[in-house]
């Protein structure tokens, strides 16, 4: 079935449900308006782009097929949890990546695998010959929240190791310094193969990438790294670094997080960081 064709009918699904357990005295509950939030369609403006526009912008993105991530991304609220229809796995490794998680917590968007798969794929032929690219956890199957998890819940969200490194092991030593196992280049180059893959939102092309998360001792890192070689030169690297938050919990993997594709209806967009999140210069 088409992905929209399914999102609608959910939709209506939901749509019955809710009449049906009004009209027949049913839970007087009130959904969350976190919940309510969830369900808004996001497009604002009509979506026309085709097929072979698409391409061109995000060429490594499968927008329209593999999965259609509904809800948000994140949530601890009850009953407010993201879902994922229609998901696809990623295999347990491919060119230039492995899975290091397991099956179960390895399903995404179409767009989320395709993007993995080809940025992995560019890397290891690229920039760094041979490679591998090691990937944590993106969702369960159908979506919802499980772990430690706040987030991995409709398939837009994964765990990568920092480029370089086959293991869980922190990047900082125990003085909470960026030791060499953190290599900025390598992760630079890989972040922006992904940044420009672009979607188009209300008639804006822009980065599918929505965030990406570290802990802000490499945050930090990566601004003085970052002004010191001069890699903030242009506007893409400065909306690349505005995408990069500061996070504690992510010193041993990156975790990031896509926009929804726009043959997702139901998938909850967020707002994107405005500022470059740098400490300010004393
Ligand atoms: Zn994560």
């Amino acid at each position: 079935m088409h992905p929209k064709t399914v999102s609608v009918a959910v939709f209506a699904l939901l749509a019955c449900l809710s009449f049906f357990a009004q009209a027949h005295g049913g839970p007087a509950e009130e959904p969350s308006p976190e919940w309510i939030e969830a369900w808004t369609p996001f497009a604002s403006a009509p979506y026309d782009l085709d097929e072979e526009a698409e391409r061109k912008i995000g060429p490594w993105l499968d927008l329209r097929t593999g999965g259609v991530a509904t809800g948000p991304m994140q949530s601890t609220a009850d009953g407010a949890q993201g879902a994922l229809v229609d998901g696809t796995l990623l295999p347990a490794k491919g060119l230039g990546f492995r899975r290091v998680s397991g099956a179960e917590e390895a399903w995404g968007t179409g767009h989320m695998i395709s993007l993995i798969e080809n940025a992995a794929a560019f890397l290891t032929t690229q920039i760094w010959p041979g490679m591998t690219v090691a990937v944590g956890d993106i969702a369960m199957q159908f979506g919802g929240k499980y772990g430690p998890h706040k987030s991995h819940q409709n398939g837009l969200d994964a765990d990568i190791l920092f480029i370089g490194n086959q293991s869980w092991k922190s990047v900082l030593d125990d003085k909470g310094q960026v030791t060499e196992r953190f290599n900025p280049e390598m992760n630079w180059a890989f972040w922006r193969s992904m940044f420009d893959q672009k979607i188009v939102e209300n008639g804006k092309t822009i980065s599918v990438i929505s965030m990406i998360l570290v802990a802000p001792e490499i945050k930090n890192f990566l601004c003085t790294w970052g002004t010191k070689n001069g890699v903030f030169k242009n506007a893409d690297d400065l909306e690349m670094m505005k995408r990069i938050r500061p996070t504690e919990g992510h010193d041993d993997h990156m975790h990031i997080r896509l926009r929804c594709s726009p043959h997702h209806p139901l998938c909850r967009r967020e707002g994107i960081a405005s500022d470059l999140g740098c400490p300010a210069s004393p």
